[in-house]
């Protein structure tokens, strides 16, 4: 049986891998496919591909956009865009640009909250990555005045805590509609995590097209739970781990995987999409 897990980060975003170290550890996990996953951002697809291609793994080109409402950050994964068209690459660059300006935001509040931080900190450990929350909550580790990653994002930077900086160029309809009009696959990312189920049929309405059942924060009732939900509005079931390499403190990837048929769905999903939005 072949297994691919369908979300995955690289240093391009917030992960600590390298495209090779993600290949790699795809291949000890013996994956036949996985989807690399950065948020607002494309730039690790290629990378990926020339990576796994030695070992035989199939590559699908994917993103995670965030969007919000007034009282939920949700998250939007896209699969199998024409991801190198110019617009949708000029949009993300916009995105990029917003997330740092987004970033000396928090950065103001964190110092003010009084953490001996800098923007050229949080700047430094995203790399060429697009820089994003994780690397905000590594620079404050290394001030020493938390302990951990959760309690960064519990006490300050979580959504809506008192440091937390709303990072949003597009709303869930023009980010859905971003991801179709570049013959993607809108899927909307673990559910539980951002417990808002009232905004499904919202999404749906917007062109959602599937919803990630299958995640490392899912326990198996919730995974049911979104199942049954799928099947009431005829939505595709994907998963994935969600893997950030070490920056969430210990390797996922492929400890949420899903039979490779899924990706076969999911390919042929984005055919019609290119169908029907040309
Ligand atoms: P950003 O793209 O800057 O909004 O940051 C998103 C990253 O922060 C993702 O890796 C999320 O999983 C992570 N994140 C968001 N909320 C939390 C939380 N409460 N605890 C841990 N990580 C979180
Ligand atoms: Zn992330
Ligand atoms: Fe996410
Ligand atoms: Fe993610």
């Amino acid at each position: 049986m072949k297994y691919a897990d369908l979300h995955v980060h690289t240093f391009y975003s917030d992960s600590t891998f390298s495209p090779e170290e993600v290949a790699l550890c795809a291949h000890k996990k013996a994956l036949a496919c996985f989807a690399v996953c950065d948020h607002d951002c494309v730039d690790g697809i290629e990378p990926c591909q020339e990576a796994a291609r030695p070992f035989d793994i199939e590559v699908v080109p994917g993103i995670e956009i965030t969007v919000e409402k007034a009282d939920a950050e949700i998250h939007i994964l896209g699969y199998f865009m024409d991801w190198k068209v110019d617009w949708f690459q000029s949009k993300l660059k916009e995105m990029q640009r917003s997330r740092l300006d987004r970033i000396y935001m928090m950065v103001d509040k964190l110092v003010g909250a009084g953490f001996p931080m800098t923007v050229q900190d949080v700047v430094k450990l995203a790399g060429k990555g697009t820089v994003g929350r994780l690397h905000v909550a590594q620079a404050m580790l290394k001030t020493g005045k938390v302990r951990s990653i959760k309690e960064c994002f519990d006490k300050y930077i979580g959504f809506l805590k008192p440091c937390y900086v709303s990072n949003v160029r597009f709303s869930p309809r023009e980010s859905i509609e971003m991801i179709l009009k570049a013959g993607g696959v809108p899927v909307l990312a673990h559910p539980d995590v951002t417990g808002k189920d009232e905004y499904i049929p919202e999404l749906i309405e917007c062109g959602l097209l599937g919803i990630e059942a299958y995640h490392t924060e899912h326990k198996a009732h919730v995974v049911r739970h979104y199942e049954t939900l799928a099947k009431r509005y005829d939505l595709l079931v994907t998963g994935g781990s969600d893997c950030h390499g070490l920056g969430k403190g210990k390797v996922l990837l492929g400890g949420v995987r899903v039979p490779y048929t899924v990706v076969e769905k999911l390919r042929e999903a984005s055919e019609k999409v290119k169908h029907a939005y040309r």
